[in-house]
């Protein structure tokens, strides 16, 4: 069985998952809040993140995550990386 068939956003507005305008702006913040809600009672937001990670750069929620939340583990985890590597 696909992840995407138990996410608890099948069937929503896809427009409500991916905000448009200004990031920063309280209509787009109010959006993310709703849209991270649905995500965190997602019994597949682990694996919806994990997709997100690897496709990106993706725009919209995906895992209760923005595309700069994602961006930011992405750079923390290539910092980790590349510290463990010059520490071995
Ligand atoms: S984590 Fe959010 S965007 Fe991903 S499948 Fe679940 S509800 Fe949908």
């Amino acid at each position: 069985m696909d992840w995407r068939e138990l996410a608890n956003c099948r069937g929503m507005d896809p427009d409500l998952f991916f905000p448009v305008g200004n990031s920063s702006s309280v209509a787009a913040l109010v959006q993310i809040d709703e849209a991270k809600a649905v995500c965190s009672s997602c019994p597949v937001a682990q694996q919806c993140l994990d997709w997100a990670m690897h496709v990106d750069p993706v725009e919209g929620i995906w895992g209760g995550t923005t595309e700069a939340e994602r961006r930011a583990k992405r750079r923390r985890a290539l910092a980790y990386r590349n510290t463990a590597r010059t520490a071995a």
